[in-house]
């Protein structure tokens, strides 16, 4: 089994430490920043053996130099983004296969929301490491890639099993559901499970990990074939990639 320890960092970041009992391998993904993971590691009395990068925005690669400099742990990237990324020691593409020990995660392509930007799923654990492709109830901004290719990768992420753990790298939930209740303030799924997210926020609580299942039940961007989302973007009986195009559009403006 392989243990999974949050850290919320920065604003609303998350890194993930992952620890193999068996192998005594540590993975660290999208370390935005050094200290805490250091910190961390001498808490469980782990060595860092790996650093797994989703994408090479500055809060997700942060602490790389900080990390490797102090553990000579191997750092894994895209190899699509090894010439801006620090210190990448191994570059993957789709298919690739990383493991820590004997936990393998298979390397999925997710361009959108950067052009490089990949995600680790490990298949037979049931997580997915998502990066800023899926967030819970929303998805990343277009910032390099257009909204057929984000819609295609989040296609390849939705055909996963139902109870895949989705772990993205932002607690975003809060008002990614706000913005999809105004696209389907029926949607009884999403009701409650912004209900709950309001509780967990109250407490100081991660609403991340989300599951597949729950995201297909309430994620507008997994959604397009909703009447009511198509409904709330005028574009009802449209193309899914349409639809997915119109509703990213609409979630920017709802965030300035
Ligand atoms: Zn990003
Ligand atoms: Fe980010």
């Amino acid at each position: 089994m392989l243990t999974i320890i949050q850290l919320p960092v920065l604003n609303d970041n998350y890194i993930y430490l992952l620890h193999d009992g068996e192998s005594g391998q540590t993975a660290a993904i999208d370390p935005a920043v050094a200290a805490p993971v250091l910190a961390a590691l001498s808490q469980y009395g782990w060595q860092l053996s790996q650093i797994l990068i989703t994408h090479h925005h500055s809060d997700h690669i942060g602490g790389i130099t900080a990390l490797k400099a102090q553990t000579s742990c191997m750092v894994i990237a895209a190899a699509a983004d090894q010439h801006r990324i620090p210190d990448v020691d191994r570059g993957v593409m789709e298919n690739d296969v990383v493991a820590i020990g004997q936990h393998k995660a298979q390397v999925i392509a997710t361009p959108g929301h950067t052009s490089g930007h990949i995600v680790y799923y490990f298949a037979e654990d049931g997580l997915l490491f998502c990066g800023d492709t899926l967030f819970v109830m929303g998805c990343g901004r277009l910032f390099e890639g257009t909204a057929g290719q984000l819609w295609a990768s989040l296609q390849k992420l939705k055909g996963l099993p139902s109870e895949t753990r989705i772990y993205c790298s932002h607690e975003y939930s809060q008002s990614n559901g706000r913005f999809a209740l105004t696209l389907e303030p029926d949607n009884q799924a999403l009701q409650e499970k912004m209900r709950w997210v309001d509780q967990c926020r109250t407490n100081g609580l991660p609403t991340v990990p989300s599951t597949l299942a729950e995201e297909r039940a309430s994620n507008p961007f997994l959604r397009t074939d909703s009447p009511s989302v198509q409904k709330s973007c005028a574009r009802e009986g449209k193309p899914a990639v349409e639809v997915f195009a119109a509703i990213r559009h609409l979630k920017d403006r709802f965030n300035s």
